[in-house]
């Protein structure tokens, strides 16, 4: 993942920096070195990294350590709200501005050069209108200089019901532009412009045309976050001719160092808005400043991913799993259920990486943990719907092993891979029992048999 070399810095600071009282020059010298070569590794502008490094230290140095509080804790903080800072500030008090993004108006045009995710990020942008927003978004296939993106567009568009505006064979971008948007029974319109291989005057010169004919409301750049800090360089180059408002950040999912993220703001002024973060058209989501920083630190995004699961699970539902679990008679079905839930919203790496402690992991382990997620649910699948509301009818003893030979059997796997998985569960469910009645409890209430 990227900054994966940042949060290693950010781990090695807490040994360094354990038991110091103070934050000094001295002692967080190695620390600034760290992070300045990760941010440069992962191609952030110069000038942004020794920017940030320097407020860091200013704000760090001669801070008297906070009882309770680590020192590695309190670099951290300073780093995290330079972070915040640099991409663009956190809207902060406001919660409801964290939950919720709304784009303006109702035309957006969508520009970059070729190959950036345009024609994808049009439809991923429809999408979200749609149903983060309860839109009547209109698709308008204003790219006439690639051949096969209008149809690319028709494509994208069927598969999420949003409707495309097409002319075949016409190769007039504004008159299309100016078609499109004016189709009525719609309230909002992504109108997607052609890219070329790099920036040249035609087209600037017909995005400047297309701008006249349909007045934007939002202008924003598709960026490749591949590109590292020249999608910073790129981004200001774009917003001289077009007044950009905004910026979305395509493959932020890839290999890329994630530079572009902590520079394009910084050099260009102009926002990120949105970014991309896979492939399917779901993948989309808004930028909030705070969020990343927290997740370029390895600190992992807990906002996100609760509020993914919350959008799954009823809160009813929520709320009796929650009680089964703290009373030591979660089930395996309330595990099928959770584990249905993590696999639902999404790609599990994707989830993954936006739980503490897996930020820094790499895909092989994320990958054993997927696999051992689906051999658990095949294993749950393959016991009686008595023994996955009774997991203590399969605590080790000899009248299980026939039960739990059986639910192996029948799973595809041998006695041992049933013995282990349930082993694990019950550990599991103890401790959760445990966690919920806080220190110095004793062992968990039984369930009901
Ligand atoms: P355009 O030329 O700018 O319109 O680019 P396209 O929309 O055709 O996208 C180029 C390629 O990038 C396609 O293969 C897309 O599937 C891929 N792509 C776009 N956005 C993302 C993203 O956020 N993550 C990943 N992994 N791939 C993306």
């Amino acid at each position: 993942y990227f900054f994966d070399k940042l949060s290693e810095a950010m781990s090695d600071i807490s040994q360094t920096l354990s038991g110091k009282q103070r934050l000094t020059e001295k002692n967080i010298a190695k620390a600034l070195k760290d992070v300045k070569r990760a941010l440069i590794d992962a191609d952030v502008n110069l000038q942004v990294t020794n920017g940030l490094v320097k407020r860091v230290r200013g704000k760090a140095v001669g801070t008297q350590v906070v009882a309770g509080v680590e020192p590695a804790q309190q670099f951290a903080k300073a780093m995290y709200d330079e972070l915040v800072e640099v991409m663009g500030g956190d809207p902060g008090a406001d919660e409801a501005m964290q939950t919720r993004f709304e784009l303006e108006g109702k035309v957006i045009l969508l520009c970059g050069l070729q190959g950036a995710g345009k024609t994808t990020a049009a439809a991923k942008l429809a999408n979200y209108l749609k149903v983060e927003e309860k839109r009547e978004p209109l698709l308008i296939a204003a790219d006439v200089f690639r051949p096969a993106a209008a149809d690319q567009l028709r494509i994208l568009g069927s598969q999420i019901g949003v409707d495309v505006y097409v002319e075949d064979n016409c190769t007039d971008a504004v008159g299309i532009a100016t078609r499109g948007v004016s189709t009525a029974g719609y309230d909002v319109y992504v109108v997607d412009t052609a890219g070329r291989q790099v920036v040249d005057d035609a087209l600037m010169t017909e995005l400047v045309d297309i701008r006249k004919a349909v007045s934007p409301d939002e202008t924003l750049l598709v960026l490749d976050a591949m590109t590292g800090q020249d999608a910073a360089s790129l981004c200001a180059r774009f917003d001289s001719t077009c007044d950009l408002t905004g910026a979305v950040l395509t493959k932020l999912d890839g290999d890329s160092r994630g530079g572009a993220a902590l520079s394009v703001r910084a050099v260009s002024g102009v926002p990120i808005k949105f970014v991309g973060v896979g492939e399917k058209l779901a993948d989309l989501e808004p930028f909030y400043p705070a969020r990343m920083a927290s997740r370029i630190l390895g600190m992992g995004d807990v906002v996100s991913l609760v509020e993914k699961a919350q959008k799954k699970v009823s809160d009813a539902d929520a709320k009796a799993q929650m009680e089964r679990m703290t009373a030591g008679q979660f089930t395996f079905e309330d595990y099928l259920a959770q584990t249905e839930t993590l696999a639902s919203m999404g790609n599990f790496a994707g989830v993954a990486k936006m739980m503490p402690g897996f930020s820094g992991i790499d895909a092989s382990k994320i990958d054993a943990a997927e696999l051992k997620a689906k051999r658990a649910k095949a294993l749950i699948q393959s016991m009686t719907p008595k023994e996955r509301r009774l997991p203590d009818l399969l605590i080790r003893d000899k009248t299980s092993i026939s039960r739990m030979t059986r639910i192996g059997k029948g799973a595809g796997f041998d006695l041992r891979a049933a013995q282990t998985f349930i082993a694990e569960f019950q550990a599991m469910r103890t401790m959760m029992a445990r966690m919920a009645a806080g220190p110095g409890a004793s062992s968990p209430t039984k369930p009901p048999s």
